[in-house]
């Protein structure tokens, strides 16, 4: 006899033409829309310029989000500003709408402890490269808000990898229990590092991990913006109205290397990143506004040269930030510092006076 029965629901409304496959939700307004595409395309051209920087030398190891921006603007676009954004490491596009500096997430990938600090959104997570940690940080904000009676609600984002790890479950577990306000976001960009998808989980969908916690759970293509945003909303507005957590799989495809430090070659075929490319979010998006003359080639053009403009500016700003104080390391993790790191922070200033004093 059966006595459950489960099943994941995935949403999409645009074809890879940027075609209406259904009636699209009502959100998209001209406006939302507009914003919708101008931050696709500045984490798009951000991104770009940020490789560049690591090529050339003047940023350390970087993780690109070519091809998973829609995902990121979903977010971005479907938070409210007392919110809080506890993020992986691939999603500027989230981080930018809320008011991130693009200053800020270079000086996080330069190793600069102040890239770890938002002026415009200080309550959000830093950027966290250590795989799932961030869930179970995102489930305690979750919990301090329910005990304080809040409205707020918590939104984290993980890789495909970060559901293999205890740490999901963990964070899944304990929202189900306490029926927290939260919202996982896991962008399946179908690699975990080199690890494909169908070597990762014998799971059917990722979605259904939420299934095993008792929360809801579906997926939704990835690189279709409008599709990402609507579903988010439904799960934030859920969230909000203490009716639950959610876990919303977002389907997409990595299309750059894994970070800086990573060749994709060595374990992928030419053949599926050209098949992944016809799938991408940033034309889709683009087809659509062109099809509905929403937006013009002219004002393509215009909004590329604006962001160009406004990323040579985060550059210039980056390169003229103080350079941060060795210490820095140390200062802001512990209201006291255990002894161990306490010895350390000493030897460390030592050196580095020393270092300074040779060099003279
Ligand atoms: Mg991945």
């Amino acid at each position: 006899m059966e006595v459950a029965k489960f099943s994941i629901e995935y949403t999409r409304f645009l074809d890879t033409e940027g075609k209406p496959m259904q009636n699209l939700p009502t959100f998209p307004k001209k406006e939302t829309l507009l914003l919708l595409y101008k931050y696709m395309l500045l984490t798009r051209l951000f991104d770009n310029k940020a490789v560049n920087l690591q090529r050339t030398g003047r940023l350390n190891t970087y993780a690109s989000i070519l091809g998973q921006e829609a995902i990121s603007v979903g977010i971005g676009a479907s938070m409210k500003k007392e919110d809080i954004l506890c993020p992986f490491y691939r999603d500027y596009g989230a981080q930018l709408m809320r008011g991130v500096k693009m200053s800020e997430i270079l000086s996080f990938w330069k190793g600069n402890e102040w890239g770890n600090y938002f002026s415009k959104c200080p309550n959000d997570f830093p950027i966290c490269v250590p795989i799932a940690t961030q869930l179970l940080h995102a489930a305690g904000v979750a919990t301090a808000f329910k005990l304080r009676k809040k409205s707020n609600v918590v939104l984290t984002t993980c890789g495909d990898g970060a559901t293999s790890e205890g740490d999901f479950y963990e964070a899944l577990n304990i929202a189900g229990v306490w029926q927290l306000p939260i919202v996982f976001v896991i962008n399946n960009n179908q690699w975990a590092i080199s690890i494909p998808r169908k070597n990762q989980t014998h799971a059917q969908t990722l979605a259904q991990k939420a299934i095993a916690a008792g929360i809801h759970g579906e997926q939704v293509d990835g690189n279709d913006v409008i599709a990402v945003k609507f579903v988010i909303e439904k799960a934030l507005t859920k969230a909000r109205e203490k009716k639950g957590p959610s876990v919303i799989e977002a389907l997409c495809y990595r299309l750059s290397d894994h970070t800086t430090a990573d060749d994709a070659t060595r374990y992928r075929t030419t053949d599926e990143l050209q098949q992944a490319w016809k799938e991408e979010p940033l034309v889709r998006l683009r087809k659509y506004l062109f099809n509905q003359k929403i937006l013009s080639r002219e004002e393509e053009k215009k909004l590329t040269e604006k962001c160009n403009t406004s990323i040579e500016i985060a550059i210039d700003e980056y390169f003229s930030l103080p350079k941060p104080e060795l210490t820095d390391i140390f200062n802001y993790h512990f209201e006291k510092l255990p002894n161990d790191l306490e010895e350390q922070c000493i030897e460390a200033n030592a050196l580095f006076h020393l270092n300074k004093m040779q060099n003279k």
